[in-house]
């Protein structure tokens, strides 16, 4: 440092809290309530979270709204009201503003701060955090809130730079739009932002040209707009319809049928399937056909099967339809499943046409479109919707360094190794949200976000009304819960798929499955059992 520069100065907190999406705002809002000193630090220059990122066209939410929204204010659940029973990207953003201003969060969020490093200091027990423009943070506690799904896999095409065009990435889109129109466009990836995207772009652009590396499963959203009867109605039974959510699976009540395809006639399953295809049912409901759909390889490929029927039946063009085909290896659900409006039905469009990269690989771009092994396309526009490094990606993306300056890059440089998805060994006073190795992703996430932030807050009463300075799960509990994650995976289907559960979409990143895949209610039977038995698996020092 210059002599003439003045030393840094450092913001002392009791609690830093890393991400202003669903989970940060609720961690906010909570740590207050209970008089914490607590700082959100956001790199955006917004809150959101994903749902500021990912403005891509079409993007909505594939977890009905009445769900996929806070329940911790019964005020703020009658007040607001959903559009859409799936409401779309800007909607879903205008409700986390609201949340923000409504509780008068926004004080306690520092816009435009992204978080580099994070040093824990054994002497004061306390976490350093840079930030931002060299801003500096001294915190008791850190939460990291940074989302399942915050890092986008930039593409890796060769010579992108010669493209002439515009590129975009679905989760970096620019905040004023992307005018299609008349446009010739290229889109690369087929998840969920691409399943979401084409049905919209396809309308706008002159062309519309898709690039398919591996077929998916889509199902139909069935979405609709409320009624004011219908929203009344609905809201009439929150309570009820929260409660049903929290013992169901996914932490959203999508009916579940608990008989296994062996305990129903042919007849019944055809009827189930039917059922949850059309209108009553779509979206997840699909994941819930047979009690023994993720683990029976017989009744996934039954509904697989189902579905790749329906598929052959929307598309006209066969050679089309035969693309759009998951192979069979692929699990139906082993790859999160997409939830669309009219995604099959798009490819019957003049304007609208379908790559496969398994027969015809990409190679690079060039000046006027892309080429791929068998020729040259020419395009204004190349969208990418190629995904995120899931779960682990935003919190190695951060130095973070715990006891003696332990890397947490190091220490998941096989793959994560975390207690319940909350802590890390070697990483004290310092919790993770929705963390892998909890139900997250395969839930609905702000359920989990809140199940999290109240255990949190509970926990934290303990801490401080007994005067311990410092807390961190033993890596024998860590390698325990790590081992019946790993155990409860394997007796599923989801690990034969190659997708981003299993960290296979990013080159080099370990092969684990990312989260606790045996529902939120088992789950949270377990972590309320840790709680009622003195936080089981985790160690404490006290300050003397
Ligand atoms: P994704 O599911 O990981 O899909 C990425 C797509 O890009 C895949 O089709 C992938 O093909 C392809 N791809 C990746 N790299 C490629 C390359 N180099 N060349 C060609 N193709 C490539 O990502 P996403 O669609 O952004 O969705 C991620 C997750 O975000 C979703 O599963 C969901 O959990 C969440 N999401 C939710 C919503 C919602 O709530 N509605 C919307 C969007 C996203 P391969 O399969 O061959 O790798």
């Amino acid at each position: 440092m210059k002599e003439t520069e003045s030393p840094m100065e450092v913001q002392k907190l009791d609690m830093v809290i890393v991400g202003a999406g669903f989970a940060g705002l609720y961690q906010l809002y909570q740590a207050r309530k209970k008089g914490l000193r607590a700082r959100v630090l956001e790199a955006g220059d917004g809150v959101g979270g994903t749902w500021f990122w990912n403005r891509y066209p079409g993007a909505r939410c594939d977890v009905e709204s009445l769900d996929y929204s806070y329940s911790f204010s019964p005020e703020l659940e009658q007040e607001w009201n959903w559009s859409e029973r799936y409401a779309p990207q800007e909607e879903i953003l205008r409700y986390i503003n609201h949340v923000a201003d409504r509780f008068n969060l926004r004080p306690d969020i520092e816009l435009n701060t992204r978080v580099h490093s994070a040093f824990f200091d054994a002497q004061s027990a306390s976490w350093n955090i840079r930030a931002g423009n060299d801003q500096s943070f001294n915190a008791t506690y850190l939460v990291m809130a940074t989302g399942a799904l915050s890092v986008p896999q930039q593409p890796d095409l060769r010579a992108l730079d010669r493209f002439k065009g515009q590129w975009y990435h679905s989760a970096q889109w620019p905040k004023e739009g992307v005018d299609f129109k008349g446009k010739r466009v290229a889109l690369i990836g087929t998840g969920s932002s691409g399943v979401q995207m084409v049905p919209v772009i396809a309308q706008e652009a002159s062309q519309l040209t898709v690039f398919q590396r591996t077929a998916n499963f889509s199902v139909p959203a069935h979405n609709v707009a409320f009624t004011e009867k219908a929203l009344k109605a609905a809201k009439s039974r929150y309570p009820e319809r929260r409660a049903m959510g929290r013992e169901a699976v996914t932490g959203q009540f999508l009916n579940a049928n608990t008989k296994t395809a062996a305990e129903m006639t042919p007849e019944e399953q055809s009827a189930e399937l039917e059922y949850r295809w059309k209108g009553a049912g779509g979206g997840f409901r699909m994941l819930r056909n047979f009690a023994d759909q993720m683990s029976n390889p017989e009744t996934n490929k039954m509904v697989a099967d189902f579905v790749k029927g329906k598929i052959r039946q929307i598309v006209q063009d066969p050679l089309k339809a035969e693309i759009l085909c998951p192979n069979d290896d692929l699990p139906f659900g082993g790859k999160r499943l997409s939830v669309d409006s009219h995604y099959y039905e798009t490819f019957n469009r003049d304007n609208v046409d379908l790559v496969d990269l398994k027969t015809q690989p990409l190679v690079e771009a060039t000046e006027n479109g892309l080429r791929t092994s068998a020729r040259d396309y020419e395009f204004d526009i190349i969208v990418f919707a190629t995904g995120f490094d899931a779960l682990t990606g935003a919190l190695t993306a951060i130095d973070i360094r715990g006891e003696g300056g332990l890397s947490l890059r190091d220490k998941w440089k096989d793959g994560p190794v975390a207690y319940i998805g909350l802590g890390i060994a070697g990483f004290p006073n310092m919790f993770t949200i929705t963390g892998p190795g909890s139900p997250s992703v395969l839930s609905n996430v702000v359920h989990s976000i809140e199940t999290h932030v109240d255990w949190i807050m509970r926990f934290l009463e303990q801490v401080r009304s007994k005067g311990i300075r410092q807390f961190q799960p033993t890596t024998q509990a860590e390698e325990s819960w790590v081992q019946f994650c790993a155990d409860e995976a394997n007796k599923t289907l989801y690990p034969r798929a190659n997708s981003w559960y299993m960290g296979a979409n990013i080159e080099g990143k370990p092969r684990v499955f990312l989260a606790f895949v045996s529902g939120v209610p088992v789950y949270r039977r377990f972590i309320e059992k840790v709680e009622a038995d003195g936080y089981t698996g985790f160690e404490f020092s006290f300050s003397s």
